[in-house]
């Protein structure tokens, strides 16, 4: 890889990486001093030139999301940072954080003066305390170095940072949830449109962007937006995290351009655990429909993997070998599904529920051989149906299970429940 395309991991084996005199060493804060001189609109159509798609999983075109603010109005807009990662598999953002916090702190410079905001959060997952000790101290440092607070780097331009950690749930990762949890309420997704663009935190304009898009922006500011675009597909463009996680040799964080391979991932990762074959793996989370040993060469972009009948959501590449029975790891992401549930909306509530009954009762041997078309049917009735992406989610790694290993289901019917045995797997107790 090329220090360019390394942009986001490129300190992160450095001594104190996380210290901001390590990130102004290799180079940090050159983006917000040249975007504190550049023209804030030009800096917007600079993330639209250069493609770069949101990294929270949706792959909305960020400069995009930017652009629908309204024409200002005199009053406050916000930029909120969803730093709330949960999705099952999903582990990119917090390394990042841990590693890196100063590429967050200066994208959420550049990215407010660009959007005209002049208070922004950063909303982090109340589980993770060492991760929000680590986003104060940075944000502490950035104020103390003049990068945060008034009159930055003396352009005039005045900026407050707030780090607020949630109360641990997966719902607020959910961008509107997220925004009622951060307004002091219980976070439940609110209906959609009005965008967060037009009506979002205190009913203000505000732009809701994950880390690893914020975190993208210095390089993009300091590198050029043709530099970003000439990585990855011509759809998918620039880099990111590759988040490999499950039986693989050496699990990790693996940079690359998007478009890449689960194959050439493997081949850098030291592939399958020794003496073992790939069964199945997720492309983006669990939300996202499980893939097989066939879609080892769907390049890893938005389009490849949509056409392959996937999402490429988070990039997280949980790997799963032989050992594995796919009911019991469906069984234990649906038991997430069930639990997360906000209860806001019926087919979610309820149907997450039953999925878990129906996932568990195969699993034990009591399944009957209707159990599979009935799953199918309150999937069916759950996709489009609930109130936010929850609930398709849950469905996803179900139907496209059932797709792939039927037979394995059916295997656990009439009273014969599961063929494998848990200890040989290692993933699950
Ligand atoms: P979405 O497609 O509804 O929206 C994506 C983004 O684009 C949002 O910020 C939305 O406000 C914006 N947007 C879309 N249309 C717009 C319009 N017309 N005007 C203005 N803004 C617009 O997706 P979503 O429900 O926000 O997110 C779903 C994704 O979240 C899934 O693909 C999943 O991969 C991902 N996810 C990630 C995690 C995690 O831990 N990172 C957890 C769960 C789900």
């Amino acid at each position: 890889m090329t220090e360019l395309m390394a942009a986001l991991t490129d300190t992160w084996d450095a001594e104190n990486s996380w210290k901001l005199s390590t990130y102004e060493a290799a180079g940090g804060y050159e983006g917000l001093r040249r975007a504190l001189r550049t023209d804030p609109a030009d800096l917007v159509q600079m993330v639209k030139d250069s493609g770069l798609r949101g990294r929270g999983g949706a792959g909305f075109p960020t400069g995009m999301k930017w652009g629908f603010l309204p024409e200002p109005d005199g009053g406050p807009r916000y930029l909120v940072v969803n730093a709330d990662e949960s999705e099952p598999g999903t582990c990119k953002d917090i390394p990042l954080m841990m590693a890196s916090p100063q590429h967050l702190v200066e994208g959420v410079a550049i990215t407010s003066f660009a959007i005209g905001c002049h208070h922004a959060f950063i909303y982090v997952r109340g589980e993770v305390l060492h991760v929000y000790r680590r986003l104060l101290a940075a944000v502490r440092e950035a104020y103390a170095a003049g990068h945060l607070g008034r009159d930055i780097h003396g352009s005039g331009y005045d900026l407050e940072v707030t780090v607020h950690a949630g109360a641990g749930a997966y719902i607020c990762g959910e961008e509107t949830a997220l925004l009622d949890s951060l307004e002091g309420r219980r976070g439940q997704p609110r209906l959609k449109p009005p965008f967060p663009a037009v009506a979002g935190l205190y009913a203000r304009p505000t732009v809701v962007n994950n880390v690893e898009s914020i975190a993208s922006v210095p390089g993009i500011v300091t590198h050029g937006a043709d530099w970003f675009s000439s990585l990855g597909t011509e759809k998918s463009s620039g880099h990111g995290l590759f988040s490999l996680s499950g039986h693989v040799t050496r699990p990790g964080q693996y940079e690359a351009p998007l478009g890449i391979t689960l194959r050439e991932l493997l081949d850098q990762a030291g592939g399958v655990r020794a003496g073992h074959q790939l069964k199945f793996w997720t492309p983006g989370g669990s939300s996202t429909p499980i893939f097989t040993h066939e879609h080892l060469d769907v390049p890893l972009d938005y389009e490849s993997v949509g056409a392959a009948g996937s999402m490429l959501g988070t990039r997280a590449l949980q790997i799963f070998d032989e050992t594995t029975c796919v009911v019991r790891a469906v069984s234990r992401w649906t038991d997430f599904y069930a639990h997360e549930s906000c209860g806001k909306c019926t087919p979610c509530r309820e149907g997450t529920y039953w999925l878990k009954q129906i996932l568990h009762r195969i699993e034990a041997g009591d399944g009957e051989e209707t159990d599979l078309d009935l799953l199918l049917d309150l999937c069916d009735n759950i996709l489009g149906r609930a109130f936010c992406a929850l609930g398709d989610g849950a469905t996803s790694p179900i139907t496209s299970s059932i797709q792939y290993f039927r037979t394995e289901y059916e295997a656990h019917l009439g009273g014969r429940g599961c063929p494998f045995d848990p200890a040989r797997s290692t993933l699950f107790d």
